[in-house]
């Protein structure tokens, strides 16, 4: 009865959805991460083209499970470990646009929820979350920070304090995604950023919280400062992953 006066909405397509938050038919357009093989500590899947052949080093004496890629193996993370929910494509990747370039703040939460409802097994519960910063300029310009949002709704679900003060952007870098080189993907985050109270950090098992990993250049380099502020480990979580042909 309920029903019929307050139907339940998809709140992608706006269709009336007997699934809840997402329909069914939207639900199949998310291109999970969850179930694919993936590297253990930065997380990027194994299983999409080339990847497997160029990347990807199975020890026998492990299982197919406990694999690195070789970035990894080769040392190029701080972070111990980098996780994504869903891949950066379709309905979703649209959504995101909307919630970052037209102020959709309602596109959040729904992203907060997919976000939550998907959080990693294999992610540790941190002593604190902290959000990628933006540079000011920036965030006066989209009037927020949609990671900041997606870390609200992670720390009540975990039950444990956001901070997005204690790290900070202290200048401008270009999107990441208009840079076709590694390097210069490193170089252009390089002492972009700085933490405002080490005493915040020292100890703290912190998870960084972002919308997109890319190379990881950005959550690498937040995560070298806040181990060099005394952070006892950094984990990661973005809402997607953008794979590179
Ligand atoms: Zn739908
Ligand atoms: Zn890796």
């Amino acid at each position: 009865m309920l029903d019929l006066i307050f139907p339940i909405v998809c709140s992608i397509c706006e269709s009336v959805s007997k699934d809840g938050l997402v329909c069914s038919l939207c639900l199949k357009d998310i291109r999970f991460v969850k179930g694919r093989f993936t590297c253990l500590r930065c997380g990027v899947p194994f299983d999409l083209a080339g990847v497997s052949k160029t990347y990807s080093y199975f020890p026998s004496e492990v299982s197919i499970y406990e694999h690195l890629c070789g970035r990894c193996l080769f040392g190029q993370f701080y972070f111990d470990k980098a996780r994504s929910v869903a891949f950066y494509d379709g309905l979703l990747r649209e959504m995101l646009h909307k919630f970052k370039y037209q102020g959709k703040l309602s596109i959040g939460e729904v992203l907060s929820a997919i976000l939550i409802e998907n959080f990693p097994d294999d992610l540790e519960v941190p002593d604190l979350v902290i959000p990628v910063p933006l540079y000011i300029d920036r965030l006066r310009k989209r009037e927020y920070n949609q990671s900041v949002i997606f870390g609200v709704n992670l720390s009540k679900y975990l039950g444990v304090p956001m901070d997005p003060f204690v790290l900070k952007r202290i200048r401008d870098t270009k999107p990441q995604f208009e840079i076709k080189s590694e390097n210069e993907k490193i170089e252009n985050v390089r002492g972009a950023f700085s933490i405002e109270n080490f005493d915040k950090i020292k100890r703290k098992a912190v998870l960084l919280v972002d919308d997109i990993f890319t190379t990881g250049s950005t959550i690498n380099e937040c995560a070298r400062m806040l181990l060099r502020a005394g952070a006892s480990r950094v984990q990661a979580l973005t809402l997607m992953r953008a794979v590179q042909s």
